[in-house]
């Protein structure tokens, strides 16, 4: 894995400018980060602290001069909401035959909030036409991405896609779910940055705390609604 974010990192580097704090703590080469959380409305988001540098790792979108998380994406889940959009935005009368045409159904192992496997089974929107459920996890370029840079799906494009690049999970929190977001490194976003002060990304906060709870209930759903699936391991 480690080896696939220097690689798409060093993509990055030909056109965008990463700093070099941002990249080695990407990688994992640094020992000072500690793990910074603050409610934002109803998400506790996890901000990376560096504390040798007394400040934190923060991110902006530079969209629409940047479509990377487009031009490299691994896989594109899909919650039980977003079956009826894009079904409907494609023109399907019936979401059955949306997800005959239109998803493959993948397992996939990935790393859960601390540090434990999650094994998740869920329905992906094809990125190619063509694309088989081997091509699960290589990068692709989605073909809803056109010249300018702009989604055909929008607005209805896949929840996972308004989420990028924070991942969440639900914990239980005095017997009631409470939302937790953090960032995902995967190497291909340029938006990240350091800096001393956190408060220059409040408003990306809050807006993103509603992005972020919405989807992290419309996916729970799904898999309550047993159109996905997952299991933990140890
Ligand atoms: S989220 Fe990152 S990779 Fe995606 S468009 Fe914004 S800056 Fe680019
Ligand atoms: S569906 Fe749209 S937003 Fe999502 S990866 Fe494809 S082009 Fe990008």
């Amino acid at each position: 894995m480690l080896h696939k974010i220097e690689e798409g990192l060093d993509l990055l580097a030909k056109n965008w400018r990463i700093e070099p704090i941002i990249r080695d703590f990407v990688l994992g080469k640094r020992n000072d980060a500690s793990d910074h959380q603050m409610k934002v409305k109803d998400v506790i988001f996890h901000i990376p602290y560096l504390t040798m540098e007394n400040g934190y790792v923060l991110w902006k979108c530079y969209w629409p001069d940047c479509h990377n998380c487009c031009n490299r994406q691994g896989r594109l889940p899909l919650t039980s909401d977003d079956l009826i959009t894009i079904s409907k935005n494609l023109k399907y009368r019936k979401v059955s035959d949306f997800v005959n045409t239109e998803t493959n159904i993948t397992t996939w192992d990935e790393k859960g909030p601390s540090g434990n496997s999650v094994i998740m089974t869920m329905i992906n929107l094809k990125r190619t036409e063509t694309e088989t459920e081997a091509e699960d996890g290589t990068y692709i370029r989605c073909r809803f991405l056109d010249e300018k840079g702009y989604c055909g799906l929008h607005p209805s494009r896949p929840g996972v896609c308004y989420l990028y690049p924070f991942s969440s999970w639900l914990e239980n929190e005095k017997g009631k779910p409470r939302v937790h977001a953090t960032y995902q490194f995967t190497g291909d976003c340029p938006g990240f940055y350091f800096a001393e002060s956190i408060d220059e990304m409040m408003d990306i906060l809050i807006q993103y705390s509603k992005i972020i709870y919405d989807y992290t209930m419309s996916s729970n759903r799904t898999t309550r609604e047993n159109f996905g699936s997952l299991s933990m391991g140890f």
